[in-house]
Formats: C-alpha cells, structure tokens, sequence
C-alpha cells in the first residue's frame, strides 16, 4: 500500500507556539529572565546561544548572555552557577554544551537549581521523567516531539515505538515519555543488531543518530509515524537527517522533514519552559509533583 505522508511542517508548529506565549507574555506586568552560559568558542554553540537569545528577545523576555573563557576554572563556573541560582531575578538558566574539555557536564549541570532548569538536563529533573513524574521542566527537543505527537491525535497506548538513539538529552527522555503514555517502548542504539527488524514493526519511529540518512524506507512499516531528530551536513554543507526522506516519505502516514521539522521545535519549547519556570517561582502556577 502506498501513503500520502502528511509532512509535518515544524516552522509553522513552532510560530504558532511563539505567537501563542507572546501573547501570554504580554500580560506579565514582569518578564521572564533566562540567562545563558557559554564556556570557550565552539562555533556552532555560539550561533545556537545567539538564536536562543534572539528568540527570547523577540518573545519580551529579559535575556542575560554570560561569556566565560575558554580556560573558565571549576570554582569560577560553579560560582557563576550559584550566584544566578541565588538570583531571584533570574527564572531559567541554560548551560550551552559542550563544555570545554576540563569541565564535567553532569557535576555542572547537576548544580544548576531544578527550578531554573530550563533544560530540564539535571539529574533531579532527570530523575522525575524516568520515573514517570512530573520535572520542573521536560528537555526541550522530546517535549517538541511529544507536542507534535499531540497535534496530530497520533495514538500511542499500546502502539510499539521505537527509539533510535540513547543520549541523555534526546533518546531517553523522549522513550520515558513515550512509556509514560503507554506506548510499548524499544530503545536501539549504535550496538543494536537486528535494527531492521525492530524498526519494521515499529508503529511510530522516533530516530536520534546524527547518521546521515541510514534509516531508509524498507525499514519502515506502512502507515508508521516517523520523526526525524537528525541533524547532520553532508559533504556540500546542506543540512540532512537520519532519515532517507525520499523513500520514507513512501511509507509513512506522518513525517518530519530535515530542516523544518523538530529543529523549530526545541528552541520554541525552551521559551515554553522559561515562562513556564517563570510562572512556578512567582506562584503563579500550582502544580502537584
Ligand atoms: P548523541 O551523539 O549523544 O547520541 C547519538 C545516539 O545515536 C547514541 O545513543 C548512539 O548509540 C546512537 N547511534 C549512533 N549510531 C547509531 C547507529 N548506527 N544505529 C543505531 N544507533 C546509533 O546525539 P544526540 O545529542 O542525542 O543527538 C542526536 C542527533 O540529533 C544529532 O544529529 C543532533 O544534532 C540532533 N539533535 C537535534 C535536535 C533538534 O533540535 N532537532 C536537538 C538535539 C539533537
């Protein structure tokens, strides 16, 4: 049988929530304050720290950029990191990664106060999603994917997933927060053998490598649902995804383009969790956790 994907278009989703929050916004007689972190000159993390505070600036946030050195000590980031914790003018603290070769990204990220973080990468917001708890804060890349999931009415109780990648900030979550709605989980990885096979039976296919399009149509069921997290350049520089578009797109009833799909998403999910967080430290949202 052959389908007609419906290609999920993921700058619109995204405009949508930004227009929705800035209206939200509008109304705060004070503005959120997200501060960002970045440690040395990784190119490609200045140009995403430059988006972010850009993104924040447009939605009438305050935004706080700290530029630390490359040879920034452990005392002098911990430091950072306490005294903005301490600040109760700052709402959501984002530590861009990767971090300059001396410094250890758990031990950082783990000292950032749940409450302000925006990541939502701390072990103790972690900790909450594995256990099928409600975090301060869902990582912004899985909760676009779930938001996505949601517009789209797709049905995930007792649908078989499966997750292709394991990482902390993508992989994980988005597999605890499949299980969490039920869906029978299969998490694969680089030592994964039979990948075929699984993603074959796989009703809705969530992929996270950074390998260039190796996932190909014949690997996918018809009618599966199928997100495309990959963002990797090929050998001309155009931006490509784990996904072979082109014979996927055959297969699935719904799918997420390379560029224009999740990318969108994660950035408007970090405003999301910002003015969130904003709205939990001024009392202005009661939740049970
Ligand atoms: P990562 O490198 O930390 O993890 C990659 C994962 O892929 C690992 O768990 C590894 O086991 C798995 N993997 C690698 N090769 C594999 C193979 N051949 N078969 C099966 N599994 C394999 O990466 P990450 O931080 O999770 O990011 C993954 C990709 O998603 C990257 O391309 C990254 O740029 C992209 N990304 C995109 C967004 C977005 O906003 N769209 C956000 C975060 C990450």
């Amino acid at each position: 049988m052959r389908f007609m994907p419906n290609i999920i278009d993921g700058k619109k989703i995204a405009n949508d929530i930004i227009q929705d929050l800035k209206n939200k916004v509008s109304i705060l007689k004070e503005k959120p304050t997200l501060c960002v972190i970045i440690a040395g000159q990784n190119e490609a993390s200045k140009i995403y720290v430059k988006n972010k505070i850009k993104k924040a600036q447009e939605l009438g946030f305050n935004s706080i950029l700290k530029e630390l050195d490359e040879n920034v000590t452990k005392e002098e980031l911990f430091d950072t990191i306490r005294t903005l914790n301490n600040d109760e003018n700052i709402n959501g603290i984002l530590l861009q990664l990767p971090l300059p070769k001396h410094l250890s990204e758990k031990d950082f990220l783990d000292e950032i106060s749940p409450v302000k973080d925006v990541d939502g990468f701390n072990t103790y917001n972690s900790g909450k999603l594995f256990k099928g708890e409600k975090p301060y804060a869902i990582p912004c890349t899985p909760k676009g994917i779930m938001g996505v999931l949601k517009l789209y009415d797709v049905q995930l109780e007792g649908k078989t997933s499966i997750v292709i990648g394991r990482s902390n900030i993508v992989g994980k979550p988005i597999a605890s927060l499949l299980l969490k709605e039920n869906a029978t989980v299969i998490q694969a990885h680089s030592k994964t053998k039979n990948l075929k096979e699984l993603t074959k039976i796989a009703d809705i296919v969530v992929s996270a490598t950074g390998q260039k399009e190796f996932i190909t149509g014949d690997m996918i069921k018809d009618g599966a649902v199928c997100i495309d997290v990959g963002i990797v350049r090929d050998e001309n520089g155009k931006i490509k995804g784990d996904f072979e578009f082109n014979s996927i797109s055959k297969k699935a009833s719904l799918i997420t383009p390379v560029p224009g799909g999740i990318g969108p998403l994660t950035i408007a999910n970090l405003m999301v969790n910002t003015y969130e967080l904003y709205l939990l430290q001024k009392g202005l949202k009661n939740e049970k956790r």
